[in-house]
């Protein structure tokens, strides 16, 4: 792990090791590297960073909560693979009520950002899959931990993160 949280840290995780991070973009790659996609690193494009512990979230990480930003679409560019994506929607386990498309590589299954009904023009990306580790610490470490009552019971509210029982956003509001 790099001391300087301010220069990228970019260790080899995944199959591809060519992602880049700049002042106000960065790359976040699958795990096979087939899907690359460019992000900004500040606003207006990056509107918000947060955890999720919703049942929704629990069960398509395989994990126990997901690790989120929130980019607008006119920032989200795609570098390579977009022809690669598989979706998958559903609204049944969503809080809004309404469907949120999930877009994974057809390769390897990494889940690289979803997109709701309830929130157009905002893609939500994962900061796992983000190849300048040093930015999960810094310009993406989450700020918010919404669905907290459904957070697994061994872990517990991290210091300093905005606690949130249910949604921290509103649909069709501008988050
Ligand atoms: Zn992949
Ligand atoms: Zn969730």
């Amino acid at each position: 792990m790099s001391t300087d949280k301010s220069k990228p840290y970019i260790p080899l995780a995944g199959g591809a090791d060519d992602g880049w991070s700049q002042e106000h973009e960065a790359t976040a790659t699958c795990y096979c590297g087939g899907i690359q996609l460019a992000f900004p690193t500040q606003g207006p494009g990056l509107v918000d960073t947060f955890l999720c512990h919703c049942t929704d979230c629990r069960k398509i990480t395989a994990s126990m909560f997901a690790s989120n930003f929130i980019v607008v679409d006119s920032h989200l560019r795609h570098l390579r693979g977009r022809e690669n994506l598989k979706s998958y929607s559903q609204s049944r386990t969503i809080g809004s009520g309404k469907s949120m498309t999930n877009f994974f590589c057809s390769t390897c299954g990494s889940l690289m950002y979803r997109v709701g009904e309830a929130f157009p023009g905002h893609s939500i990306l994962r900061i796992g899959t983000v190849d300048d580790f040093n930015l999960h610490e810094t310009r993406l470490r989450p700020r918010i931990e919404q669905y907290a009552k459904d957070r697994v019971g061994w872990l517990h509210g991290i210091e300093g993160f905005e606690q949130v029982q249910g949604s921290a956003y509103r649909p069709k509001s501008s988050i």
